[in-house]
């Protein structure tokens, strides 16, 4: 993990797979940086929400991804916790950009190709340097092609309803099941449709399921496989 290469894992997969939870952990665990991508099509979707744009209007969805600046603040409020803080324009939204309808507009936002590009620059100068855990949905494939471990976290769409149901009732937010898995299943439909880069394991990735797994054991299953890829 020294030298000029240092460890890059790449983590994609669909909403609620527990991306975020796992990836956060596992850059705890090797001493890596953690970069979550989702967080940046989120702030694009907030900027174009507030300014009452259309998930339509490529032109000016692009010049918001052009121009938003992007910044995070990594906390450390524990041993076994780190909690990213979410900058755009310099305004804090780490909140805001959570919010169901901005998870919604996300996905509208990141089928525009202008917004993808823009991002992917951002998250390729990121990634340069290695060193990063980077979860999303196009790492593997697109932001990190050459990133020596590619994991595609996923779960059923049930198994990942329930996740976000208990999640959303213990932010205080709750939404019924139903609702939902139906959300869950038109995102990835349409992460999965989309024209530009859409939502599918890297050739060379290896997929966990998650389903009946504890978040420990996800973690150990993939600190195992990028073990197994640096010192095989
Ligand atoms: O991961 P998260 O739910 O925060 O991502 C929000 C939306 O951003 C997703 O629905 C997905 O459509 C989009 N996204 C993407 N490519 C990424 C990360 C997220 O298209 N690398």
């Amino acid at each position: 993990m020294t030298g000029s290469n240092p460890m890059s894992i790449a983590i994609d997969g669909p909403a609620g797979a527990g991306k975020s939870t796992v990836s956060k952990l596992v850059a705890l665990r090797l001493g890596l940086q953690y970069v979550d991508t989702g967080a940046m099509y989120r702030g694009v979707a907030l900027a174009a929400l507030r300014r009452g744009v259309s998930p339509d209007d490529e032109p000016q969805l692009t010049a918001i991804a052009d121009n938003l600046e992007f910044s995070f603040k990594v906390e450390r409020p524990s041993e076994n916790d780190l909690v990213i803080r979410v900058f755009t324009d310099g305004e804090e939204v780490t909140k805001e950009i959570r919010a169901p309808e901005c998870g919604n507009m996300a996905s509208k936002v990141s089928s525009v190709s202008g917004v993808r590009r823009a991002l992917v620059a951002q998250q390729k100068h990121m990634g340069a340097a290695g060193g990063v855990v980077m979860e999303g949905r196009d790492i593997g494939s697109v932001v990190m092609p050459g990133a020596p471990v590619k994991i595609f976290l996923t779960a059923s769409a049930e198994e990942r309803a329930r996740r976000r149901t208990l999640e959303l009732e213990q932010k205080g937010t709750p939404q019924s099941f139903e609702q939902v898995l139906a959300e869950i299943r038109e995102r990835d439909h349409r992460d999965s449709t989309r024209a530009d880069s859409p939502l599918k394991p890297a050739p060379d990735s290896v997929t966990v399921t998650t389903d009946g797994m504890s978040i420990p054991q996800v973690v150990e299953e993939i600190v195992r496989i990028a073990e197994s890829k640096i010192a095989p």
